[in-house]
């Protein structure tokens, strides 16, 4: 056997863009026969059909490569099968705010945290946020906060989330920390999940998540935990969401470890390239996390558009020091952020005209 193992599933191809449903039955049948189930990807242009289970038996492959209408069966040795650069899946395109990623810069931008207390300030932020450029809105519902005793979200922040995207009409981002946050952000209609760098390596939370949007269009933006390392950890990840049938998961490099003097983190961006060389996963890079200080976001953000990012996530609030959270340290102006969407759409630009040359 060709050293095909569980956690690199066999992918069957069809010749047409899916398979019928009286195909897929046929299918069904023969990989359960072999104790195997099948799991539907849903990519933009085709259908594939992971092999779930021990599908190291040549027969079982051998009789789905008989059927007349299957072009073949992939083994690609990779631990990440789906999210990997040379999947069927590598044309598929996730779409935010009216923005193909990879095609136009998308910008997610928002408080880093929702004050129940005082709305407005949010509702005041989406709608700067829209006017300063941004395709997408963030705020923080639920927080992870490295001291418990600091505020750790509001469920009804969750309203205001919801209000905010009615009146500026942006699709919204929140983290979800828990298996419950996952329903509730869905049912109340929120676009993107947020996986934080504290949970990137929860699996359980990653497959909850997967089966949550397995059937849905919505969006997973997976941060980059600090604890891991090799990419192939970060991709892994992403791979665990996708695994559930949607592949809809942008990769969101926010800073690592060790601290770099003055910065809260050390600033990541440069693995960008090193990704797209891997995976066709986009990556939308966080600044505000990897600096932690609004002085030095701008530049962080230029150079993670220079390196090669498909977007950007970035905090910002209409009055920082009135903010709570990460916002009063890290929060762009509106100014501030709408000179830096000009700056990055200007390099990005560049960029593409290099890639024509
Ligand atoms: C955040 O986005 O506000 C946040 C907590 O990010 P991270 O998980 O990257 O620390
Ligand atoms: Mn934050």
């Amino acid at each position: 056997m060709r050293g095909i193992g569980r956690l690199t599933p066999a992918m069957i191809l069809p010749k047409a863009t899916r398979l019928t449903p009286e195909q897929l039955s046929e299918v069904t049948v023969i990989v359960t026969e072999f104790g195997c189930k099948i799991q539907q990807i849903v990519g933009a242009v085709r259908t594939i059909y992971a092999i779930v289970g021990d599908e190291r038996d040549e027969l079982m492959i051998n009789r789905l490569e008989g059927l007349a209408y299957i072009d073949r069966i992939d083994r690609i040795q990779s631990p990440f099968k789906l999210m990997d650069k040379r999947s069927d899946l590598a044309t598929h395109r996730i779409t935010m705010g009216g923005v193909t990623l990879g095609e136009e810069l998308l910008v997610i931008a928002g408080a880093c945290t929702i004050d129940p207390k005082n709305p407005n300030y949010f509702y005041e932020t989406a709608a700067a946020v829209k006017e300063a450029g941004a395709n997408a809105l963030r705020g923080g519902v639920w927080k992870p906060r490295t001291n418990p005793y600091s505020f750790q979200g509001d469920v009804k922040s969750l309203d205001i989330l919801m209000e905010a995207s009615r009146r500026t009409g942006l699709p919204v981002d929140t983290e979800v920390m828990e298996e419950a946050h996952i329903k509730l952000a869905l049912d109340a209609g929120v676009h993107t999940l947020q996986v934080g760098a504290r949970n990137a390596l929860n699996y359980s939370l990653l497959r909850a998540i997967g089966k949550a949007i397995a059937e849905r269009d919505n969006a997973v933006l997976l941060k980059r935990s600090i604890h891991m390392g090799p990419l192939s950890e970060f991709i892994s990840a992403a791979e665990y969401i996708a695994a559930f049938g949607n592949p809809n998961v942008i990769l969101c490099p926010r800073g690592t470890t060790p601290t770099l003097d003055g910065y809260r983190n050390h600033p990541d961006e440069s693995i960008t390239p090193l990704l797209k060389e891997k995976t066709w996963a986009p990556v939308v890079v966080d600044p505000s996390h990897s600096v932690g200080k609004a002085a030095y976001v701008p530049a962080a953000a230029l150079a993670a558009i220079a390196y090669g990012a498909d977007g950007l996530c970035i905090e910002a609030h209409v009055e920082p020091t009135k903010g709570i959270g990460d916002d009063p340290k890290q929060a762009l102006t509106p100014e501030v952020l709408a000179e830096t969407i000009a700056q990055a759409k200007q390099l990005w630009a560049m960029r593409r005209v290099k890639k024509k040359n």
